[in-house]
């Protein structure tokens, strides 16, 4: 630990702001964690760990190489959160790539894949590189859908028979790619490391409490939160969509984007043994991507990149020449501050079971069963396609966290441990959790927040991760 600096404060406790908290505790530091809801991680949501970024087409092999790499980093601290069912890769027949053009950036990965797992095979927790993607051609899903539909899926090939039976093979360009993307569960994370903040005798978590001014006098962090006044030696902006307010509040003017999204949580009893499918589409348009997140008992998560679903109307914001704060405009501010009325709720979540319908016919018998998961997601800078971002130091003893892919945390990290001075070993040891009391109290946390009990658990433990 560096000598002079020892109390740190960090604003924010979504994923950014209390695994900082995590780590910079268990590195001895005296950490205080502001966080103005009343439980961890409740800021925008994630149910995909990127490894790879097979969802964005558009986005550089590069990007693509380093959420391979941070979604590695990512499992291995938190592996009870990842559910291990593999994605299935969809390009509709209107899609203008080809199956073809993505497959030197699929060979690029499993490449790399290989590398990390030669320079440490505590990194081949995507299973063994040869299956990293796999192909299933016609002939391949129609054999497979002669098969009865495992309850539980345990080989590649078991993933495939539900969707072989199911997809509209004729609206699709095959073959179809299989590829080892997980799902992340936020409820389980949320849940774990508010159990686990708890136990550090050198971690105030001050949950419902808002920072409501921040000055830099004599060379320490004077902070105002609804607790009174506190000084720090260190100061950590991890508000997210938010973080222009403290910058705003230290006159730092820096650019950056704000972007509002939703995603609609759905029912389907019938359909079983799902993967996550992607189907490919041009964002912003009505074929824009659709996503389909399969979580246990039948409910589906639904992204649907187009306007009606997913993006909103005026949904991105940008910062001025005289606030670092992006504004968004009055009826998204609405929904963030005080939900959506449930007409709204029906009127996209059934918009979003047609777009995927359009490629699963016999989910359009699905139902809406909660208020979507939604929330507004912050990039730096003025590329609305950055997906691989970070932490800025912009003056002395501030790090200012701006993630958009939560498995960016580890480098996020990494940069400010190095800011810190801190000599680093060990940062990806797991945390250790009793994941039956994690899940219950994840169960909990998504009732509190109106999801189904369901949703706080895991359809593919470790344990039962496809090796074949
Ligand atoms: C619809 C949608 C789907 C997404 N899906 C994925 C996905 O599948 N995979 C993925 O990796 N990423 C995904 N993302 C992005 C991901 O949600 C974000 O990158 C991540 O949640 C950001 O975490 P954070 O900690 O930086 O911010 P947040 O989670 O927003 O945390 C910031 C916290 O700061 C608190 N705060 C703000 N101001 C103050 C203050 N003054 N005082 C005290 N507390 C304050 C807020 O209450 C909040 O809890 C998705 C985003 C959206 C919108």
């Amino acid at each position: 630990m560096s000598s002079t600096i020892q109390k740190i404060a960090i604003i924010g406790g979504g994923v950014a702001g209390a695994s900082t908290a995590l780590i910079l505790a268990r590195y001895g530091y005296d950490v205080t964690l502001y966080e103005a809801r009343d439980s961890l991680v409740s800021g925008p949501p994630f149910c995909h760990l990127h490894a790879g970024g097979n969802l964005y087409p558009d986005i550089s092999d590069e990007q693509c190489l380093d959420l391979l790499k941070q979604s590695i980093d990512f499992a291995k601290l938190y592996p009870f959160i990842v559910d291990y069912r593999p994605t299935l890769i969809a390009l509709p027949d209107t899609c203008e790539r080809s199956v073809s053009d993505l497959l030197p950036r699929l060979k690029r990965l499993q490449s790399r894949y290989r590398e990390l797992i030669e320079a440490d095979p505590a990194n081949a927790l995507l299973g063994d590189p040869k299956h990293y993607f796999r192909l299933y051609d016609r002939k391949r899903l129609e054999a497979l859908s002669a098969l009865p539909t495992p309850d539980q899926p345990h080989t590649f090939d078991e993933w495939l028979i539900a969707p072989a039976k199911m997809l509209d093979l004729d609206k699709l360009q095959l073959p179809l790619i299989l590829v080892q993307e997980y799902g992340l569960n936020l409820f389980l994370l949320a849940s774990a490391l508010e159990l686990s903040l708890k136990q550090f005798p050198n971690l105030a978590l001050h949950l419902k409490t808002r920072a409501k001014e921040v000055k830099q006098e004599d060379g320490s962090w004077s902070l105002t939160s609804d607790d009174g006044v506190a000084h720090y030696d260190y100061l950590i902006n991890a508000c997210g969509y938010q973080t222009g307010e403290i910058d705003d509040m230290i006159g730092i003017k820096d650019r950056r984007l704000v972007e509002f999204k939703a995603a609609y949580v759905t029912q389907c009893p019938e359909l079983t043994a799902f993967p996550e499918i992607i189907f490919h589409g041009k964002r912003g348009t009505p074929q824009g991507m659709g996503q389909f997140t399969p979580y246990p008992q039948g409910h589906f998560q639904l992204h649907g990149m187009t306007k009606e679903i997913t993006l909103f109307e005026e949904g991105l914001a940008q910062s001025s020449s005289t606030s670092a704060q992006p504004r968004l405009k009055p009826h998204l501010l609405h929904k963030l501050n005080r939900g959506w009325r449930w007409k709204t709720v029906e009127e996209r979540s059934k918009r979003a079971i047609s777009h995927l319908a359009r490629f699963i016919p016999a989910f359009q018998s699905a139902k809406p069963a909660a208020k979507p998961l939604y929330g507004a997601q912050q990039i730096p800078g003025d590329n609305p396609d950055l997906r691989v971002a970070e932490v800025s130091f912009p003056t002395d003893n501030y790090a200012r966290c701006e993630i958009v892919k939560v498995s960016s945390v580890l480098d996020m990290i990494k940069a400010i441990l190095a800011d810190l001075g801190v000599e680093q070993s060990d940062l990806l040891k797991p945390l250790k959790v009793d994941e039956k009391e994690v899940e219950a109290y994840a169960k909990e946390i998504a009732q509190q927040r109106g999801y189904p009990p369901q949703m706080a658990s895991l359809l593919i433990p470790k344990q039962l991760q496809c090796k074949e």
